[in-house]
């Protein structure tokens, strides 16, 4: 399952879509992943966050790539250039706790922006984590 964002609570007004001149929200896809348990599935990680503009985080939902890459129908003044149509994750998104207010990064129990971050927790959450290849058993039992 897909969302969007909601991070953090806001003061501002209901206008703030106006103010938001990147419009965040609309420059990434997000797709929910289960939750890493096993060295294979950490290894399995570092080679989707190994391609270009995919991050990974987990907050309060769950574990999710991140991919960074702005919607196409996304026009140079910030609006929807298909409003009317728009998908109903977009519809309901609400700018209530969204982006503008808090990053995704800055919202999440974790975030990985890169493969060397995740190697690095890896590292610490799995001792024979850089052995893990010469295990014969590693592919079966990890
Ligand atoms: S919902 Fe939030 S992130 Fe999206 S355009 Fe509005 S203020 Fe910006
Ligand atoms: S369809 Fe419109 S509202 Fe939805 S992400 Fe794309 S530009 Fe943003």
């Amino acid at each position: 399952m897909a969302k969007k964002i909601a991070v953090s609570d806001t003061t501002l007004s209901d206008n703030k879509c106006d103010i938001c001149y990147e419009s965040k929200c609309c420059r990434y896809v997000t797709q929910n992943i289960d939750k890493p348990t096993s060295m294979r599935d950490f290894d399995l990680l570092l080679w989707q966050i190994s391609h270009k503009n995919v991050h990974i985080f987990k907050d309060s939902e769950g574990w999710y790539l991140l991919f960074l890459s702005e919607c196409l129908h996304l026009l140079d003044d910030g609006r929807c250039g298909i409003y009317e149509k728009r998908p109903l994750i977009c519809r309901d998104h609400s700018n209530d706790y969204c982006e503008f207010d808090v990053s995704i990064e800055e919202g999440s129990d974790l975030y990985f922006g890169s493969y060397e971050a995740l190697d690095k927790y890896c590292r610490k959450r799995y001792k024979g984590w850089d052995k893990r290849f010469k295990k014969k058993s590693w592919q079966q039992n990890a």
